[in-house]
């Protein structure tokens, strides 16, 4: 076993959980025993509300410059052990080595932000009349929670438990059972940089906890980021016990091919982004929609994608059940009647037979109303639906339930404007295989890929995790009375 036994993290203490069972995680790149996972009930997870409870009152009366002190020693911590950090994203989630370099490069970029925190979280103030000043300030919720996903399983958890223990709250994590290791590193690195116990807590288990935690009194505010069903779930659990949620979830973006694009640019973009994670992640191209004859740029495309090999440039599959679901997918496009231009179901890394590989597979002349267009596959699959004009491939793109991404490739300023305005997507590019906002801007989309208000990081999370009071204040005897003041 590579990882020793991964327990919980409560209260500043590693915890088995009460029920003395567990799950074994097998490595996605060899298929040998990687780590144990702690399998946690709603007794654990009791105990962490309670300790993150405890932890409240002294982190929260702390001001925002001394809570992010922390936060500035964790970064530098961070840097110091990237290698390290880079590593176990590879081993559990089966990236590449550079892209858990770039992961832990992200998260960085996102604890930045959070560092900000004294200065953007300031709060409006103004004389509303002579002598009567009017203030907001943002004050925190208390114990709140975060549920991840498997693909990212640093950086996500960094979308949101920096913001929210920077503002004052105390936190409970849920990682994915198959990516549970990043998380207790990231606790043992915060408690090195100084975080009182009790601030970062990380429970590990399955659908008991997730619903524990959406419906458990204690916990103030829920943040998920999965698939939609369960999305769907821990929004509605949460919002029926009258507490706070934003829930990220499925996608399968379009994007959108021109024939005047920048050919290199265009190809090298698509490729990078339906191939990278090896397209387990949900800014990831799923369908490139091409619009007349866009043959030069799909064949440089698939000329590309040949160069990306399993195991080396591409990582693995999360788990041989994720790795069926995909090629169960790829099998019924090719009955459905679409051309498969390139086939990645047979893909074996010598040395690593037992590893869950595919390699990148594309799939021409599928119809709109066909599986492989309509549905989230979650692997390194690209779908080609061909259509004659713009207006026709933006319908095709609009009627995705979901509305993660989209992006066009153009050299037409005029084109890109006609897309921008009308696709139905949070997060919009032009010329980029993966529009994903970085800060201070916020990450999330819309449709059925999130339910709540407001994006999960940048500035939209101020309002997330934090209430705000507005103080009126009058100090000079000699104003003159106002009937609201
Ligand atoms: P998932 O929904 O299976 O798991 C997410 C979390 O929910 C995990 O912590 C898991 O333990 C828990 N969970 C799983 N099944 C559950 C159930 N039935 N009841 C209660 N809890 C449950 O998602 P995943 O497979 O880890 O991640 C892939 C999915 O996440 C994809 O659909 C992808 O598009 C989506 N995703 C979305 C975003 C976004 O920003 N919108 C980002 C990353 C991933």
């Amino acid at each position: 076993m590579k990882y020793p036994e991964v327990k919980n993290y409560i209260g500043g203490k590693l915890t088995p959980a009460k029920t003395g069972k567990s799950w074994d995680r097998i490595s996605p790149n060899d298929g040998s025993l990687l780590t144990k996972v702690t399998l946690s009930s709603k007794d654990d997870l009791a105990d962490a509300v309670k300790a993150a409870g405890k932890a409240f009152a002294a982190w929260s009366a702390k001001t925002t410059k001394d809570r992010v002190q922390v936060l500035f020693r964790y970064r530098s911590l961070l840097e110091k052990y990237l290698d390290d950090h880079a590593q176990i994203v590879h081993e559990e989630a089966g990236k590449t080595v550079e892209e858990g370099r770039q992961e832990v490069n992200k998260s960085i970029e996102l604890l930045e932000f959070a560092c900000s925190m004294p200065q953007v979280s300031c709060g409006p103030s103004l004389e509303v009349t002579a002598g009567v000043e009017c203030r907001t300030e943002y004050i925190p919720l208390g114990v709140v929670a975060s549920i991840t996903p498997f693909n990212f399983p640093h950086m996500v958890p960094h979308w949101t438990f920096p913001n929210a223990i920077a503002l004052g709250n105390t936190i409970i994590m849920k990682p994915s059972r198959f990516t549970p290791v990043c998380s207790l590193r990231i606790a043992e690195l915060l408690s090195e940089a100084g975080l009182p116990e009790g601030v970062f807590n990380v429970v590990n288990g399955g659908k008991e906890i997730v619903e524990g935690i959406s419906e458990h009194p204690g916990i103030q505010a829920v943040s998920f980021v999965g698939s939609t069903p369960v999305a769907k779930l821990v929004y509605a659990k949460a919002l029926a016990g009258f507490k706070r949620a934003l829930t990220l979830g499925s996608a399968n973006n379009h994007l959108i091919l021109l024939p005047d694009a920048h050919v290199e640019m265009a190809a090298s973009n698509i490729v990078a982004s339906f191939t990278g994670t090896a397209g387990q992640r949900c800014m990831s191209a799923c369908v490139v929609v091409a619009v007349g004859d866009c043959n030069p740029i799909i064949q440089r495309i698939v000329e590309l994608s040949k160069q990306v090999r399993p195991g080396y440039e591409m990582g693995a599959i999360i788990t041989p059940e994720a790795k069926e679901s995909i090629t169960g997918f790829i099998n019924r496009a090719e009955k459905d009647g679409a051309k498969i231009l390139l086939d990645g179901r047979k893909a074996i890394v010598a040395g690593k037979e037992k590893g869950t590989y595919l390699g990148p597979t594309i799939i021409d002349y599928a119809t709109r109303d066909m599986e492989i267009a309509r549905e989230e596959n979650f692997g390194p699959v690209l779908t080609i639906v061909r259509t004659k004009t713009l207006d026709e491939a933006l319908d095709v793109a609009n009627s995705s339930p979901y509305g993660n991404g989209g992006s066009i490739f153009t050299q037409s300023g005029k084109s890109a404007q006609v897309f921008t305005q009308k696709i139905e997507a949070g997060m919009v590019g032009v010329n980029v295989g993966v529009p994903v906002p970085r800060e201070p801007f916020g990450f999330g989309g819309w449709k059925d890929s999130k339910f709540g208000v407001g994006d999960i990081t940048g500035e939209s999370s101020i309002a997330f995790w934090t209430k705000p009071k507005k103080i009126t204040t009058k100090w000079n005897p000699e104003s003159k009375l106002n009937w609201m003041s």
